[in-house]
């Protein structure tokens, strides 16, 4: 007989398998369903952004990920004139200093790659019917292809099923926001004639609207971007031939852009949606389920893995009964609705941007906007930004003393993949205070030191967001912080065995 499950991920897109890799590495009990019998070969998102690649370096498998993709150190932005930008992204301040183009395709058969070596199997097609919260826990209905049920009782269910989530709306949470009616072309493609390098992507402003090119393989082969304008008369959508298609690249690329061959394309109208609570007691949602916005910019499947990597390691904490878990799960909504509504905007604005139809607005932004792009600083900012190095949680209720509390902290690279979800000391710290404090923490502390080039004290949280920023010395405010964290039960029972 099956264990009893401490946790039910339902959805086994790159949200889901993030959650369900970063849970078994910790070592919590888990099932993952996916309702599809098979995965998706769909491209979809096709960048891999810095922070998201810090993320996956933490968890042991960034490696694999470089090795598939194209690894893009600047982008160009381009107007009618042909006057060219290059964002360079080699300025980042990250262990992956450039965007990764990668089928998301081929993203999500790493990821079920990495899960596997922890032993998980993705159940398909296996569906969530059904969920209802009881005192002691998640009763839920599987659907097992037509017609086997079962009834499932867990603590915890994560709903990572996607835009139409099914767990959204079991737990009654709306998912307000607008749609918008401008048509987008999507296609994956064969280029000849590029007027850029083959492995760095370019966006087009045309007085028509926006035409991007991402390589997401070898042989120049890219993925299309286009807003279907109402001036577009070669067609629309899904019933587009190869040869409207290369209309259109014709009309809004560079001269003698030639698209070859067409392997898949498809039409989507953006929509900017998002929950009003990222939690439910003991339901939680992660990515499209909880947010969905204009892929502009790249962020969805990037801020959604994210989403799983912010949860996990609390989740972890509180099932292998290593901390208390109210602040501690709580600050997952509040994290990452903020970090979700800033995406949502940025997304929003960057659209806006491309579809400008004003010749005047078109002026000022090829003009003025792109010039003002041209400038170092302005360039760093919106490549951190794109690259998810800008996230920092600044009212996060697990922030402790410090005014970089809740900052990210520049990431380190570990051979040794972590087994347990610890925080992580970084600075000068004398060895025998560690191991003192380490000691009275072993469950949350790692008993190493992190070598730092910042000065002071750092409490680093196990997605690398800085807990406690102290002064050098200050052991009394990293020993405050986590004794407010440890588990209400083992102190508890620690008690009772005093009596
Ligand atoms: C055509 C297209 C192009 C895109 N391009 C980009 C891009 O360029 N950049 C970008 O960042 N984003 C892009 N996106 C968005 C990106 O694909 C999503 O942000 C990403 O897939 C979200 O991952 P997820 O795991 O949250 O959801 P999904 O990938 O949607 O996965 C959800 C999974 O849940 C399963 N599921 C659903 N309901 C149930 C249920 N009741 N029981 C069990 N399983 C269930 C589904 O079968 C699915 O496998 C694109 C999306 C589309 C459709």
């Amino acid at each position: 007989m099956m264990m009893r499950p401490q946790v039910l991920v339902v959805g086994a897109g790159p949200v889901g398998l993030t959650m369900a890799a970063e849970l078994a590495r910790y070592g919590v009990s888990l099932r993952i369903i996916d309702k599809a019998p098979q995965p998706t070969e769909k491209s979809r998102a096709v960048v891999v952004w810095s922070r998201t690649l810090e993320m996956l370096d933490g968890m042991g498998c960034a490696e694999g990920f470089i090795d598939a993709g194209i690894a893009a150190s600047t982008a160009h932005l381009i107007d009618e004139t042909q006057q060219a930008i290059r964002v360079d992204f080699s300025l980042l301040d990250s262990l992956f200093p450039y965007a990764l183009m990668l089928p998301q395709s081929e993203t999500e058969r790493l990821l079920r790659q990495h899960l596997e070596t922890f032993g998980v199997r993705i159940e398909r097609p296996v569906e969530l019917a059904s969920l209802q919260q009881n005192e002691n826990g998640v009763e839920v209905t599987l659907r097992h292809g037509e017609d086997k049920q079962e009834k499932l009782q867990v603590d915890w269910v994560i709903g990572c099923d996607g835009a139409r989530s099914t767990v959204r709306d079991l737990i009654g949470q709306s998912f307000g926001g607008r749609s918008f009616s401008t048509e987008w072309l999507m296609a994956d493609l064969r280029l000849t004639g590029l007027a850029t390098p083959p492995g760095e992507p370019a966006l087009y402003f045309h007085g028509d609207g926006v035409l991007a090119l991402f390589p997401i393989g070898p042989d120049n082969l890219f993925r299309l971007a286009a807003n279907l304008g109402p001036a577009i008369e070669e067609g629309r959508g899904t019933d587009m031939s190869l040869a409207q298609i290369q209309a259109l690249v014709e009309r809004r690329g560079p001269t003698g852009l030639k698209a070859t061959a067409a392997y898949w394309h498809g039409t989507f109208r953006v929509n900017e949606r998002q929950v009003r609570n990222y939690r439910s007691g003991r339901v939680f949602l992660a990515g499209d389920a909880a947010h969905v916005h204009s892929p502009a910019g790249g962020q969805g499947m990037n801020t959604g893995m994210q989403d799983a990597a912010n949860l996990a390691w609390k989740l972890a904490m509180v099932c292998r009964g290593d901390a208390e878990g109210g602040s501690l799960l709580e600050s997952y909504h509040s994290e990452r609705k903020d970090v979700g509504e800033r995406t949502l905007r940025v997304a929003g604005r960057m659209t806006w941007l491309g579809l400008l139809r004003h010749p005047i607005a078109q002026f000022l932004r090829n003009h003025l906007a792109l010039a003002i792009m041209e400038r170092r600083p302005v360039q760093r900012f919106l490549a951190r930004q794109l690259a998810g190095l800008t996230v920092r949680y600044r009212h996060s209720p697990l922030n402790g003393s410090g005014s970089k509390a809740g900052h990210r902290y520049p990431a380190w690279h570990s051979t040794v993949i972590e087994r347990q979800p610890r925080f992580r000391l970084a600075g000068r710290i004398a060895p025998s205070a560690l191991t003192q404090l380490a000691a009275r923490f072993p469950t949350l502390l790692h008993p190493e030191a992190v070598a730092s080039t910042e000065a002071g004290l750092w409490l680093v949280r196990p997605d690398g967001y800085v807990a406690v920023a102290a002064t050098e010395g200050d052991i009394a405010a990293i020993d405050r912080y986590l004794t407010a964290l440890l588990a209400r039960p083992m102190e508890m029972l620690a008690a009772a065995e005093a009596i």
